[in-house]
């Protein structure tokens, strides 16, 4: 008899954005010709950037001729993706980062889920709430949880993100091994400072543990006294893996591509304490596994480093946390206190109410879609996400209907 991962009935029915689109349904058919302004999606809007589009056209006609044509690549990315790579995200920062401890993939969310299985099943594992919800199910479809009580799974160290601590959280009272931390954040919108990311950095390096670190909304960081990558950090090298990803830095959510570095120097043990590379493990599972992102994809991904590239990049992130500080500022000028939207494409809005209360009225009274900040977990409850991907005139639409809503 063939048996099921019992761990797969532990999680949760994702009920998030199906209840949303129910909500968002029930209120079309109630008032049919409404226009509903959508603020709650994480996906990009734009177009691709020109540099990318054009590095496509030509890798796609490469592949038209035999004497040009790639098949299977390397697994961990081409060298000449990785190369740049890391001379531009990490070495022109002073961040010790090789070309070789790049591995390219197709999402970050892949990666962010799949890094967990090179770890015992026995490690305890810290995780923010609010989060972004594939940290948390992918350890429970591992079997590291216990079953889910009143909010939380048995088993998990959860780290509250509140307005008490600025929506950073607080080093953990107890040993972990396993720490996901993301910064610009996804959902609150906020960011971390150097002198903090190194208190989690000596945290892991004392208990021997290691940090994930999901930095896949990087690109919208202005401020520049803040690390954009956790490598900034001294000691970082030796307990960190981090992510990134194309996604909403170049708008590659439709093309897939990201990467992760996991650094030479990352070791993780045995259970009688002998030392192995974390990238030899991460190698063997990722060339087992997944085999390479499309030549045309790559190909886009190197464009985003080429001077165009840069400057259409950087357009395109602005023009989002433009449509952001509009957000943040009309959100503020209510009386509402909120997070996120300066290096950030989402603002996480305080409601002083039910987080399902402020999203019935925003979409009722105002036409406008939110995310319920309940549905990222316990501590989200009373908040709302509001992204800032979409184009500057629903954002000033949306903005001026919910300024007309709560002033009621
Ligand atoms: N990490 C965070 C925090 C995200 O919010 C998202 C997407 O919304 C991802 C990773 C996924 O990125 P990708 O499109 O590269 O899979």
């Amino acid at each position: 008899m063939i048996k099921i991962n019992e761990n797969f009935l532990k999680l949760q029915a994702s009920y998030l954005f199906s209840e949303i689109a129910r909500r968002v349904s029930d209120f079309q058919s109630e008032n049919p010709g409404k226009d509903i302004i959508r603020l709650g999606i994480g996906d990009v809007t734009c177009a691709l950037p020109l540099a990318c589009i054009d590095a496509l056209h030509k890798a796609v006609d490469e592949m038209a001729d035999a004497s040009t044509f790639r098949g299977y690549g390397p697994e961990q990315g081409y060298d000449f993706l990785r190369e740049i790579i890391a001379k531009e995200d990490f070495q022109s920062r002073g961040a010790d980062v090789a070309g070789d401890e790049i591995f390219v993939s197709d999402g970050a969310k892949c990666d962010t889920g799949n890094f967990q299985e090179i770890f015992s099943t026995d490690i305890k594992v810290a995780i923010p709430d609010p989060v972004y919800p594939v940290y948390l199910d992918t350890n429970v479809m591992a079997g590291r949880t216990g079953l889910y009580n009143d909010g939380r799974y048995d088993g998990i160290t959860y780290m509250d993100v509140t307005r008490e601590n600025r929506f950073v959280p607080d080093l953990p009272d107890e040993t972990v091994d396993l720490i996901y931390l993301c910064f610009p954040n996804n959902p609150t919108g906020a960011t971390i400072t150097k002198a903090q990311l190194k208190k989690w950095v000596d945290f892991a390096r004392q208990s021997k543990a290691i940090i994930l670190y999901d930095a896949a909304y990087e690109a919208f960081i202005r401020d520049d006294s803040l690390p954009r990558s956790i490598y900034e950090v001294e000691g970082a090298r030796d307990v960190a893996i981090e992510f990134r990803s194309f996604s909403k830095t170049a708008g590659f959510t439709g093309v897939r591509c990201a990467y992760t570095v996991v650094p030479k120097s990352c070791m993780a043990y045995t259970a009688s304490g002998e030392e192995h590379s974390v990238h030899s493990l991460w190698n063997r599972r990722h060339t087992t596994k997944f085999n390479s992102v499309s030549y045309p994809v790559q190909r886009a991904a190197e464009a985003v480093y080429s001077a165009e590239g840069k400057a259409q990049v950087q357009e395109l992130t602005d023009y989002y946390l433009k449509n952001a500080a509009l957000i943040r500022e009309e959100v503020s000028a209510l009386g509402y206190d909120c997070v996120g939207g300066e290096n950030s494409p989402y603002i996480w809005i305080d409601g002083n109410k039910d987080s399902w209360e402020f999203f019935d009225l925003l979409l009722k009274r105002a036409g406008v879609v939110c995310t319920p900040g309940a549905g990222f977990g316990r501590c989200g409850e009373g908040f709302i996400r509001l992204s800032a991907f979409n184009n500057y005139e629903n954002v000033e639409k949306a903005m001026t209907r919910i300024k007309d809503a709560l002033k009621v």
